[in-house]
């Protein structure tokens, strides 16, 4: 045999039953998106990576080490694996001017790609489900946004996620923090780890973001964003709480909230579990304002988040929330080749009646004694085995015997209707 060729590590394959919960929750996202109005966009996986450095920032972890990035090959030009999707969108809607006429409410889902050391809740491919509302200013919208989870959590019926909301206030605002800031951690600098001495003239407000529990007291100490807030990035933040505690949806405010992207202004948000070890934010995201004017647009507004799908899946099993995995409705046994085409004429007629059947098949192409074939239906965890045998065709007939409720019960049915059986099924389910 040939030596295997397996999949780059940190990039999982997803397969059935477990690919059942993924289409699952997407369907749940997409009746949950199209309640609040918001349309799905598909854009490429790979961009231009000036995209990212642009929008991103160059000093974000994702940026600095995390993208992968090549050169096209045949006319030299600079790529990247998509790391988030915001960005994309962003472009898209520049491109092609969706925003001429008014705001757009969008949502995507799909894999994205960072080089990360793989561990639980964090993988090399990974994918995310996100929404974004552009052309849209108002603490209203981002609350909107903060609403579209909460009932996505609610529709799912996930529990123990906490919203966290900060308000990162406007550029000029987050100067003079930034200021204090620098003095702060200055003044500290032996209880920096190296990433925070790096960052500290680069980008200090990520400092506040580091998951090094040493650093916890220099950052617990550090000046408050919130406190170099004016008025206006005040009454938005203060705007938004209210919608959230009209619509009973229970928050706390963390100051030391930034999130990783350089983009967002006024504000973020993420929702964590506790559930899920140190992998705990499952959706994040915030307003950025900026975001739009530097990827080339005509300057306008913006709001979005992203949910980590793997992340979100991991806690609906936690909680024992993912739906039973998919079985037929019917499998055909048929007792020898000469039956098929008759079998194969009824399958097509059930399945056009709606019921999922599934036709016996084994790796020689024969079709194997009775009792391995009832076997097989057995363990398809179908309802029914419908035996297309000689005698009963000859009759024009086939016998359904139930497999599950009521095993061993069988009946016999004329082929002309099996339609009508099926529709009588579903309207019992
Ligand atoms: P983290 O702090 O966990 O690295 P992040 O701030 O880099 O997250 P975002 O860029 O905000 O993450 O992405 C939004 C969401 O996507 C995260 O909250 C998380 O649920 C998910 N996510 C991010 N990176 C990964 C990854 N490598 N593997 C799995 N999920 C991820
Ligand atoms: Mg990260």
């Amino acid at each position: 045999m040939a030596q295997k060729i397996t999949a780059i590590k940190g990039m999982n394959d997803i397969l059935p039953p477990h690919s059942a919960h993924w289409e699952w929750l997407e369907g749940q996202v997409r009746e949950v998106m199209s309640r609040f109005a918001y349309r799905n966009i598909r854009t490429p996986i790979v961009e231009p990576t000036g995209l990212f450095v642009r929008s991103l920032g160059e000093v974000t972890d994702v940026v600095e080490k995390e993208m992968y990035s090549f050169e096209d090959r045949l006319n030299g030009e600079a790529l990247t694996l998509r790391p988030e999707n915001t960005a994309g969108v962003v472009r898209a809607v520049v491109e092609h001017n969706l925003l001429y006429e008014g705001g757009k409410r969008l949502y995507y889902m799909g894999p994205m790609f960072r080089h990360e050391r793989p561990q639980r809740g964090r993988y090399r491919q990974f994918h995310q489900i996100g929404a974004e509302a552009l052309g849209f200013s108002g603490a209203h919208v981002d609350a909107e946004l903060i609403l579209l989870a909460h009932s996505l959590w609610q529709a799912l019926g996930v529990r123990d996620v906490r919203l966290e909301i900060n308000s990162l206030g406007q550029p000029e605002e987050r100067k003079a923090h930034r200021e204090a800031l620098i003095r702060h951690f200055e003044a500290h600098q032996e209880l920096l780890d190296e990433d925070g001495q790096r960052r500290l003239y680069s980008n200090p407000l990520r400092i506040l973001d580091t998951k090094n529990p040493a650093m916890k007291d220099v950052v617990e100490s550090a000046p408050r964003l919130l406190d170099f807030l004016g008025e206006a990035s005040l009454q938005a933040f203060e705007t938004l709480q209210q919608i959230l505690r009209a619509h009973d949806v229970a928050y706390t405010i963390n100051p030391r909230l930034v999130r990783g992207l350089d983009y967002y202004n006024l504000t973020v948000f993420e929702f964590i579990t506790d559930s899920l070890g140190a992998q705990g934010t499952i959706c994040a995201g915030g307003r950025y304002d900026g975001l739009i004017e530097q990827v080339g647009g005509k300057p306008a507004p913006g709001v979005g988040w992203a949910m980590g799908v793997e992340r979100v899946l991991e806690l609906l099993k936690e909680q024992d929330l993912l739906p039973a995995a998919p079985v037929p409705d019917a499998y055909a046994v048929i007792p020898d080749m000469q039956s098929l085409p008759v079998a194969m004429q009824a399958l097509q007629q059930l399945r056009q009646a709606g019921l999922a059947v599934q036709m016996h098949a084994t790796p020689t192409g024969e079709m194997g004694s009775f009792k391995s074939q009832f076997k097989k239906a057995d363990a398809s965890g179908a309802r029914f085995a419908l035996v297309f045998g000689a005698d009963e065709l000859a009759e024009g007939c086939v016998t359904i015997k139930q497999l599950r409720d009521g095993a061993g019960e069988q009946s016999k049915k004329p082929l002309a209707e099996l339609a009508q059986w099926a529709n009588s099924l579903q309207s019992q389910d």
